[in-house]
């Protein structure tokens, strides 16, 4: 019961309001990296002080960094009825970091967000628009998104490879893209 699920996605896709209503209707942890980093930059943890300029920029946490912080994070009760991981893994050693735990949380189900890159660009611009969020202007944007396919969408031939991936056209009506992902739980 201790079942992950992963969304994966480019940024903007849409992960955290579909895992914030997933988690909440299954009774699921909802574990977003970027939100406990932005915690930690807000309470101005070690972490968050290494990470601030980091995450400005739109380029990724170092791996052992985020890895520590996700590991102590699944250690919490909410966690024994399973957890939604969004933003994490992003990297393969990120990836492979949940393999030698996949004895006691086992990546059940990855769910692929897609949406094309103007789309994506829009949304974001948008968002920091109302977020106020630091990373999201033009420059960050552009950064995420190269991080994104060189990094991060490696991992879906590697998930792919386990045969649990799920895709998901993340464009269109959010109740639509809701039902759609509520189908895979
Ligand atoms: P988005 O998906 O819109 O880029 P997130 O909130 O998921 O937003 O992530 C924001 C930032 O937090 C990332 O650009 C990166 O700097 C950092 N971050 C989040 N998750 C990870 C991770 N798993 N590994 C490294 N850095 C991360």
């Amino acid at each position: 019961m201790t079942d992950l699920v992963v969304f994966l996605g480019p940024p903007g896709a849409g992960k955290g309001t579909q895992a914030l209503r997933i988690a909440s209707e299954f009774n699921l942890a909802h574990i977003s990296t970027g939100d406990m980093l932005r915690e930690h930059v807000k309470e101005l943890t070690d972490l968050g002080k290494a990470a601030k300029s980091l995450l400005d920029e739109g380029k990724l946490v170092p791996d052992d960094l985020v890895i520590q912080m996700l590991i102590e994070r699944l250690s919490y009760e909410d966690c024994l009825g399973g957890s939604i991981l969004d933003g994490f893994p992003r990297t393969l050693p990120q990836a492979e970091s949940l393999e030698r735990i996949s004895n006691k949380f086992p990546v059940r189900k990855v769910v692929v967000f897609e949406a094309d890159k103007d789309e994506l660009i829009k949304r974001i611009l948008l968002r920091g628009e109302v977020s106020g969020r630091s990373d999201d202007t033009e420059d960050s944007i552009r950064v995420r998104l190269e991080v994104y396919q060189k990094d991060t969408e490696p991992l879906i031939n590697f998930y792919e490879d386990k045969g649990i991936v799920s895709k998901i056209n993340a464009v269109g009506d959010i109740d639509e893209i809701y039902k759609l992902i509520s189908k895979e739980f």
